[in-house]
C-alpha cells in the first residue's frame, strides 16, 4: 500500500526508501513573479524525482535554477550524477539550463536525454541559446560533464528507474514520460492536448486518449498539462496545451492515484488556480472518482513510501 505525503520545500528530508518528487517550476511559457503567483510560484517547468542514489531532473525551465543551487548545498564538494530528461525544447522548458550551477562545477556529471528538438537536436538547441549574444558562456565551455543522448526505443533504465516516453499532441516534438521505481511511479506531461477536440484542420493527432489512457493507467502520480479551463480551452483548441475538465477526466478513467495540475498559464493568478482546483475537485467527485487533485506549488514536495 502507497503512502503519500506532500510538504513544504524547507521542511523536506530525503530518506532512501522513498520516492521523492519536488516541484522546482511549475508556470508555462514564461517565467510569471509578482504578488499575484506567490503561492503556485512563477519558475517555468522543472521537477526532481530522487529515488535512492538516482537523482533525474524532469526539463530544465526557470525552476532548475533553484534545483541546481539545492543540490550544490547537499553535494559540496561531492559529486553530483544527475540525468536530465527533457520533454521537448520548447524555451520554458530550456532556458534555465544556463543557470544550472552544478553544470559549472567539473566533479560533476550530467547526462541530458530527449526526443528530437527543433531541427539540430537537443543539443544544438541547448547551445544554441548559449551563443554570444545571447549568453556570456558557451555549452561546450562548460566544466563539469555534460553527455547528450537521445531517448532509447521502448523503456530503459536510470539506476533502479524505469523510464517510458511517449510523443504527444503539441506543436514539435514533445514526449511525456513515466517513471517506475519500487514506491511508486509518476506521469510528466508538462506540454499536452488531448485528442478529442482536435480536428485534421488543427493539427494531425499523433497520440489518441486511448493510448494516452493506457499509458497511464494507474499511475501513482500525475503531472499533466492544465493551462486553461474550459472557456479559454475554445479559444485555444490546437495549440497544444490541456483543458482541466478533459484531463480530470481522463485521469479518472485512468486509474491515477494523485493529479497535479501544472504548465500554470502565465496569465492565471492564484486565486484563478485556485478556482480551477476547486472546480477540479468538484467534478472528479461528481464522476465518484476517488482521485486526488492538487495544483502544483514550487517548492512541494510528494514522497511515496512502498
Ligand atoms: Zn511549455
Ligand atoms: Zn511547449
Amino acid at each position: 500500500m502507497l503512502r503519500e505525503s506532500i510538504t513544504k520545500l524547507k521542511k523536506s528530508r530525503f530518506s532512501l526508501d522513498t520516492l521523492l518528487l519536488r516541484f522546482w517550476g511549475v508556470r508555462g511559457s514564461i517565467p510569471t513573479p509578482g504578488r499575484s503567483t506567490l503561492k503556485h510560484g512563477g519558475n517555468t517547468s522543472c521537477i526532481e524525482i530522487r529515488w535512492k542514489d538516482t537523482i533525474i531532473a524532469l526539463d530544465a525551465g526557470t525552476g532548475i535554477r533553484g534545483l541546481g543551487a539545492h543540490l550544490s548545498r547537499e553535494f559540496r564538494s561531492r559529486p553530483i550524477d544527475l540525468t536530465l530528461l527533457l520533454t521537448h525544447t520548447h524555451w520554458d522548458h530550456i532556458q534555465g539550463f544556463p543557470f544550472f550551477r552544478p553544470a559549472y562545477e567539473a566533479k560533476n556529471r550530467i547526462r541530458v536525454m530527449g526526443g528530437r528538438g527543433a531541427q539540430r537536436g537537443i543539443g544544438g538547441s541547448l547551445s544554441d541559446q548559449m551563443e554570444s549574444p545571447f549568453f556570456p558562456v558557451g555549452l561546450r565551455d562548460l566544466p563539469s560533464a555534460i553527455s547528450i543522448k537521445p531517448l532509447p526505443a521502448g523503456s530503459f533504465r536510470i539506476g533502479e528507474v524505469t523510464v517510458s516516453s511517449i510523443r504527444v499532441n503539441h506543436p514539435g516534438f514533445c514526449v511525456g514520460y513515466r517513471l517506475s521505481t519500487p514506491a511508486g511511479s509518476v506521469a510528466y506531461f508538462p506540454d499536452n492536448e488531448l485528442a478529442r477536440r482536435l480536428t485534421p484542420e488543427q493539427g494531425k493527432v499523433v497520440l489518441s486518449d486511448e493510448k494516452l489512457t493506457r499509458f497511464l493507467d494507474g499511475v501513482d502520480l500525475l503531472v499533466m498539462d492544465t493551462q486553461y479551463d474550459r472557456a479559454s480551452y475554445s479559444r485555444h483548441v490546437g495549440w497544444g496545451h490541456g483543458c482541466l475538465d478533459d484531463v480530470v477526466e481522463l485521469a479518472g478513467v485512468a486509474r491515477v492515484g494523485h493529479l497535479f495540475l501544472f504548465h500554470h498559464d502565465p496569465e492565471h493568478g492564484d486565486a484563478k488556480i485556485e478556482s480551477m482546483l476547486r472546480r477540479a475537485r468538484r467534478q472528479a467527485a461528481m464522476r465518484g472518482d476517488t482521485l486526488k487533485i492538487s495544483a502544483a506549488c514550487e517548492g512541494d514536495s510528494v514522497r511515496l513510501k512502498a
